[in-house]
């Protein structure tokens, strides 16, 4: 490809309002552009990666035994309806009527195309196990889209759905995808994680897992164990016994007498202004919170220094909805205004996190404005509450696996999720297959994502350096650089096309900058656009020498032609 003809419109600077680096190298090298919030247009460059991309999915879906389909994004809302989806998916899901006014959507996911089109095509159980997958544009009507392509409303996902006759034969399916993912990631110069998830109330045995990029600007948190293999979503993460503490402790001193003390706290509310009036650790405090689980309020007690863990809770409740309560209910149920609550006196259920549970005695608030109680002993005051794990684990606590290593924290990009479904969808839309002994019974079901277009960025976030982007050979939009340096010159020029045409014939894809401009400006897009090896052919032409530059290594090397040519089809680079 000649440089002159191509549509790369690179920017000296990115645009003031795109804060992740790979969204700024996106715009600069010219790979994508913007046309809606969460909508873009793929440039030539762009689409060229994502095309690699693509192929790398394709390829390794191809080889675990997966089926290439292409299902179609407009779906009618019945099916939605069907799968009980429609309400539940919220406004994330985008609707649409068609002339005769009858409602569709664009598929966020497509659990209920494929498992109506298995439902009328696969009728026995000589037909499984299955395993299809597609490469195609999703719509998401994401609340906060963002950060370029790593949360779009419209983007490109590789999904892929196992078909099963029995939970064995699913956790085979499900194997072979998880592996085949640790191959695309590897395959595309990423450095992941994959993360045990929490399956929610479906997911079934084994549930979950998410395959994370390691990035700064991840929105996930991941607690990943310095001495063993266990890594979790923070979501998820649990915590080993030491880190649970003992709750018999307090009972030592049960026979002691003992009375809550008030304290006056004006206008003390959290717990680090606690923490410094009393000149007393996070961890000396009782913290309570009221939440609302599928609108019926509950009080959920944690040590002062923790956080609580959200989907822990609502997993315990079997709740499908916990928001924490509005200011109004938060003070009808305590009677006092937010920051006072406490655990005494409550007339709610009350959810207690084992850490609590284990304190002798600790600061809690007294459902009263500006008051707080010391001595509360959590073992008598608490003896009704319903023990739990009902928080995130925290950055030293004790691996949960190996019980010895203790759990670091990273942040991450969710760029894949494999899922054993079970039979939620091919119960709630009469999926069924005949078995041996001619029974029906419902497909037992997996699904795996891969954010396609979300993958281009997270690998953009980890591959660039003050010059520009740092692409990992195996997705470069084109993996060698030829640059003349004087466009003038008829010896330069033939030369450079020699070297473009016979890479580009070995099937290595070649790009040329023959445009007429300063070397300097040549070399600034160059690195900007982090082609992995540069060819230029300067003043050493006319003896037929050239000189290499990797990308990354960024020394100069000064070579004859058919070295260089044997370099660029080697893989040193
Ligand atoms: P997230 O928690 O980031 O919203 P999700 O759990 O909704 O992701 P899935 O429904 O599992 O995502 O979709 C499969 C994959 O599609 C995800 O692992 C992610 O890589 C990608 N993906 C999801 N939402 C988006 C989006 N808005 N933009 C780009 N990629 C996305
Ligand atoms: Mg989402």
């Amino acid at each position: 490809m000649r440089q002159s003809q191509l549509l790369m419109p690179t920017l000296r600077e990115a645009p003031s309002d795109a804060e992740a680096v790979s969204h700024q190298w996106m715009l600069r090298a010219g790979l994508i552009r913007q046309l809606a919030a969460g909508i873009y247009t793929y440039l030539p460059l762009g689409r060229r990666v994502l095309r690699k991309l693509e192929q790398i999915v394709r390829e390794e879906m191809d080889h675990a035994g997966a089926q290439e389909v292409l299902m179609p994004a407009m779906q009618p809302a019945e099916l939605w309806q069907q799968s009980g989806r429609y309400e539940l998916y919220g406004p994330e899901l985008m609707r649409l009527r068609d002339r005769h006014e009858r409602e569709f959507t664009l598929g966020p996911t497509h659990e209920e195309v494929i498992t109506a089109l298995v439902r009328s095509e696969v009728s026995s159980y000589r037909q499984l196990p299955l395993t299809l997958y597609q490469i195609q544009t999703k719509f998401r009507d994401e609340k906060r889209p963002r950060f370029g392509l790593l949360r779009g409303r419209e983007f490109l996902m590789k999904d892929a759905y196992s078909f099963d006759a029995d939970w064995e034969g699913l956790h085979r399916s499900y194997t072979s995808m998880y592996e085949a993912y640790h191959r695309v990631f590897t395959r595309c110069g990423l450095n992941f994680r994959s993360v045990e998830a929490d399956a929610g109330s479906i997911g079934g045995e084994g549930g979950t897992h998410e395959f994370m990029a390691l990035a700064d600007i991840g929105e996930d948190t991941i607690a990943v164990c310095d001495a063993c293999s266990y890594a979790a979503n923070l979501e998820k993460a649990e915590y080993g016994t030491k880190a649970k503490g003992d709750p018999g402790k307090a009972s030592v001193r049960m026979d002691h007498a003992f009375e809550l003390e008030r304290h006056y706290t004006p206008d003390l509310r959290k717990i680090d202004q606690l923490s410094e009036a009393f000149g007393l650790g996070a961890d000396s405090f009782i913290k309570t919170m009221i939440y609302l689980a599928d609108g019926d309020p509950v009080a959920v007690i944690i040590r002062g220094d923790h956080e609580v863990n959200e989907i822990k809770v609502k997993n315990k409740l079997a709740a499908a909805r916990l928001e924490l309560a509005d200011q109004a209910t938060t003070e009808l149920v305590t009677g006092a205004p937010i920051g006072f609550a406490g655990p005494i006196g409550l007339k709610i259920p009350i959810l207690a996190d084992f850490a609590v549970l284990a304190m002798e005695s600790g600061i809690a608030g007294a459902n009263e404005k500006d008051v707080h109680l010391g001595n509360v002993r959590p073992n008598v005051h608490l003896a009704q509450a319903q023990a739990g794990d009902y928080r995130n684990a925290a950055a030293g606590d004790c691996c949960p696996r190996c019980e010895e290593g203790s759990l670091t924290f990273y942040r991450g990009i969710e760029v894949g999720h494999v899922f054993k479904l079970g039979t939620k969808y091919s119960e709630s839309l009469q999926a069924k297959y005949l078995n041996a002994s001619g029974t029906a019974q419902p497909f037992i079901m997996g699904c795996y994502g891969i954010g396609v277009s979300r993958l281009l960025s997270a690998v953009l976030e980890q591959h660039s350096d003050s010059n520009g982007i740092l692409w990992p050979r195996s997705i470069a939009p084109y993996q060698v650089h030829v640059v003349p340096v004087s466009v003038k010159d008829p010896v330069q020029m033939d030369l450079a096309a020699h070297i473009t045409a016979r890479l580009n014939e070995a099937g290595v894809d070649t790009l040329m900058d023959d445009r007429d401009e300063r070397p300097g400006v040549k070399f600034k897009d160059s690195d900007l656009i982090g082609i992995p090896l540069r060819i230029v052919v300067g003043k050493h032409a006319a003896e037929g020498a050239v000189e290499l530059k990797v990308r990354k290594a960024g020394e100069i090397q000064k070579l004859g032609l058919e070295e260089a040519i044997s370099f660029a089809l080697g893989s040193e680079y």
